[in-house]
């Protein structure tokens, strides 16, 4: 772990590679919620406050996203050695061969990524779910050859299971590939499995990083949606996301709102915002590498950042009263 100004930086995995414990999300955002002036000043905001890692995806608002995120990074002039910026491949187009993960789609997904961007190489490209249709061989070589062409530096999965990335390190050992660095998993005080259990042993056995997505649940977690009704403006209320409506307002979301409602209690006596004792909590857990944070205006951006200076205030003790809260720790099988 490092600390450079405000902001912590930890390893990526086993690689060398330092990503702030903090990183930026466009998911959802660009493209689609705010114009490209706020991505601007959101993006300004999270690496003003020391963040360095800016994740998109090739699906991302059909491409619409990394257009946006390219230009803010073009016009801010940053030096190229000052962030990290990633791309995800697997829904590109409805035709056979702009999805999935064939080699064809990994080459042109990731050359089409680098235009939109205006980047001569991707820092992180990502596999966004595992493809049955295409042998993971098949895949590994692709992303090796990309690292080997200096398109990209390091490559990695999202949402694969434990035996699939075990898989990818198997096949990249055998025929002398690059294995993937990280593991892109959703992880947050409501969804914890994968990240707790199910990839405890890639951490030694393979080094696997991580960079964690929806950290507060989609603003669960911030409370936002307590009252049952979507507020102005949030995320629940854009067309087309009726499915994550559901999950935030909801029955499913009943249960969760009451465990929310006691956390809310637990984050004050602490003196942390509710959405800053989510992120810390998220950080708290030393196999993640970096949280993706997500924001739809400034003030957002600015309260998620101060969670790194308050994470000393999330003590063993406000860690146990949470899971006390939580009553969800997923369980290891022991004999
Ligand atoms: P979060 O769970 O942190 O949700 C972010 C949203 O919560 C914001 O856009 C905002 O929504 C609300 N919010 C954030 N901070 C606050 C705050 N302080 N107070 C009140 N509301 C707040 O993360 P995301 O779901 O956005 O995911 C983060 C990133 O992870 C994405 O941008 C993307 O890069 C990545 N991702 C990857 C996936 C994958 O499959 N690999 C899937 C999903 C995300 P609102 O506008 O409603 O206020």
């Amino acid at each position: 772990m490092t600390r450079y100004n405000n902001m912590e930086y930890r390893r990526l995995g086993k690689s060398g590679l330092q990503v702030s414990a903090l990183s930026f999300g466009s998911w959802v955002t660009f493209g689609k919620q705010i114009s490209e002036a706020d991505a601007e000043k959101l993006m300004h905001l999270a690496y003003d406050a020391g963040v360095n890692f800016f994740d998109n995806a090739e699906v991302y608002a059909r491409g619409q996203s990394e257009i946006i995120m390219g230009n803010v990074i073009q016009k801010a002039g940053w030096e190229r050695d000052s962030y990290l910026v990633s791309s995800k491949v697997f829904w590109g187009g409805d035709k056979p061969n702009q999805k999935g993960l064939s080699r064809k789609h990994v080459v042109e997904a990731c050359h089409a990524a680098l235009k939109r961007l205006q980047v001569e190489y991707l820092d992180l490209f990502f596999c966004h779910r595992p493809d049955v249709n295409t042998p993971i061989e098949e895949t590994v070589r692709a992303m090796s050859d990309l690292i080997t062409q200096g398109k990209v530096l390091y490559w990695g999965t999202s949402e694969w299971s434990a035996q699939e990335i075990q898989a990818a390190h198997t096949v990249a050992r055998q025929y002398n590939l690059v294995p993937p660095t990280m593991e892109q998993p959703q992880y947050n005080m409501f969804h914890r499995e994968r990240v707790e259990v199910e990839y405890s042993r890639l951490y030694t056995d393979v080094g696997l990083g991580t960079t964690i997505w929806s950290p507060l649940a989609s603003g669960l977690l911030t409370g936002k949606y307590n009252s049952g009704v979507a507020p102005k403006g949030s995320r629940a209320e854009i067309d087309g996301m009726g499915w994550l409506r559901e999950k935030l307002v909801g029955d499913e979301a009943k249960e969760k709102v009451e465990k929310v409602n006691i956390l809310s209690e637990i984050a004050h006596e602490v003196g942390l915002s509710l959405p800053q004792l989510a992120l810390g909590w998220v950080l708290k857990n030393p196999h993640v590498s970096t949280a993706l944070t997500g924001a739809s205006r400034p003030e957002q951006v600015k309260e998620n950042m101060q969670t790194i200076a308050a994470l000393p205030k999330i003590t063993e003790e406000v860690m146990q009263a949470i899971e006390e809260v939580l009553a969800n720790k997923p369980q290891m099988i022991v004999f």
